[in-house]
């Protein structure tokens, strides 16, 4: 049960992207679930991690100062994923890759049934798989 697009039905892959808020702040290595069809490139937030972006810009409220920041430093999943990217052996990093992807899945699954116990308990056995 991989991500599907809401555009246009493809797969999606996370990747990691550097999102800016309100023109000012530069967020790093956010996790994005990306369309894989070029022409249609949709992308969004991976649901994983839209709170801890929220909590992020609730903090740096309406009016912040120009800055960069690194989210891995806030996400444990962000961090996860930039050492996955980090890593040069690539079976090990795919195997990781695979393992939060399904983490991933269960946790749209947990969230369309509204699961929030189950939620928290991905959210928590994800920020446990570290190299
Ligand atoms: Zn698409």
């Amino acid at each position: 049960m991989q991500k599907k697009c809401s555009r246009c039905g493809s797969d999606m892959e996370v990747v990691l992207r550097n999102v800016v808020y309100r023109k000012r702040v530069r967020i790093l290595n956010v996790p994005v679930h990306v369309c894989v069809d070029d022409e249609c490139a949709h992308s969004q937030v991976v649901d994983v991690v839209k709170e801890d972006l929220k909590s992020l810009m609730e903090e740096l409220g309406q009016d912040p100062a120009r800055q960069a920041i690194e989210f891995e430093e806030m996400s444990e999943l962000s961090h996860l994923l930039v050492l996955i990217a980090n890593e040069g052996d690539s079976t090990v990093s795919e195997a990781l890759g695979e393992r939060v992807n399904e983490l991933l899945d269960l946790f749209l699954l947990a969230q369309s049934l509204g699961d929030e116990k189950w939620m928290l308990e991905l959210r928590h056995r994800l920020t446990k798989i570290m190299v």
